[in-house]
């Protein structure tokens, strides 16, 4: 693999230091009985798309979404690389990823939304690994232009010949081992607030939110896919996991206002890469997470406001990031050890892409 950093691992147990593609590398909590393993989670750099894979201890594994599409989703999808092979860069990480954590087979592909950056390897990791089960939010009409269709189509011909499931909020996804509650669908949201594990009340779910009362609203953007997100909430034991893909922020709004209906969280991914068209204060700061992941590209999403946002969130720890941000110059990024990837450079001509790695040092530093 082109790029090298050491993993980061947080929250209980160590892990062997070794060479690995560029993503962060999370451990839930060891629950008792399982002594030594732990939930696995790899937060894969696609660049500013998505790409998260959960492994849990038995071994069942939940990718949600798949990056990019061939030439980071530009329209010309045939872009071959200077020696004249397809480019098939987030398909790679992923597949790669697959391999460091022992997963043969897919249990569970989670597609939040039909976007390129969501959906664009769908059908590539199809082909290169068996996937038991699809999830996602069911019709796509509003964006089917020409240009955004491709990888949409090429997931409904893997999924057809799948087991899917059209998720609704406030269904489980019955990934063995794990608690993965939908909380947003199609445009709908979870209306009461959130069960923990056990069945009991989440921690902080259902408080009335201060916040809202200053709480500001944005005008939609011209993009409902991103409305449709799939978001989830993972629970292993008291950890807690918030991922609303690219949900929208008077959604985001909807969820806490008045009151917090999804409650506190160990980790926060940061909604739609960090664009300020999400990541309302008024969720970022009423969550309470530990530690955020945002997965923005060099160019993409990272917004400098919607950083300060989070950096500002109380009870943050750590921001993680897997890219820096052109945009956040240096006031508005995480210090280098939290960076997953430091920059890549591609020729928009040819497609001809060459990316730099961290320097040894600082992986060094990054893999305690
Ligand atoms: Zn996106």
């Amino acid at each position: 693999m082109r790029r090298f950093l050491g993993p980061l691992v947080f929250l209980v147990l160590l892990a062997a230091i070794v060479p690995l593609p560029a993503f962060l590398w999370a451990q839930g909590p060891v629950q008792k009985g399982q002594a030594q393993r732990a939930l696995d989670i790899y937060f894969i750099d696609t660049e500013g798309g998505q790409a998260t894979l959960f492994v849990t201890p038995s071994g069942e594994s939940m990718l949600v979404d798949t990056g990019f599409a061939a030439n980071q989703g530009m329209p010309d999808a045939t872009a071959t690389s200077s020696s004249g092979a397809p480019i098939t860069r987030d398909a790679d990480r992923i597949s790669t990823v697959f391999k460091q954590a022992g997963v043969t087979v897919l249990d569970w592909m989670v597609i939040s939304h039909y976007h390129g950056d969501h959906v664009g390897n769908a059908a590539e990791l199809a082909s290169r690994i068996p996937v038991r089960h699809f999830v996602d939010h069911g019709p796509y009409s509003v964006e089917l232009q020409p240009n955004r269709s491709a990888a949409f189509l090429a997931y409904m011909a893997v999924r057809d010949k799948g087991r899917a499931m059209v998720a609704k909020p406030g269904d489980k996804i019955p990934v063995p081992g794990l608690d993965v509650e939908v909380v947003s669908s199609a445009g709908e949201l979870i209306k009461v607030p959130m069960q923990g594990t056990p069945r009991q009340a989440a921690p902080g779910a259902g408080l009335p939110n201060p916040l809202c009362r200053d709480a500001k609203l944005k005008e939609q953007d011209p993009t409902p896919e991103n409305f449709e997100s799939v978001g989830v909430v993972v629970q292993y034991g008291s950890f807690r996991l918030l991922d609303l893909g690219d949900l929208t922020w008077n959604q985001e709004h909807a969820l806490v206002c008045p009151n917090n209906l999804l409650g506190n969280f160990d980790v926060f991914h940061t909604t739609r890469h960090g664009d300020p068209h999400s990541g309302a204060p008024q969720l970022v700061h009423a969550i309470r997470a530990r530690v955020a992941v945002m997965n923005n590209g060099e160019r993409k999403g990272g917004d400098p406001t919607y950083w300060q946002t989070v950096h500002e969130a109380p009870g943050l720890v750590d921001f993680w990031q897997l890219h820096r941000s052109a945009a956040g110059g240096t006031d508005h990024n995480s210090p280098e050890q939290f960076l997953a990837n430091i920059f890549g450079m591609i020729n928009g001509r040819n497609g001809f892409m060459r990316e730099y790695p961290a320097r040894a040092k600082s992986a060094v530093s990054s893999s305690r």
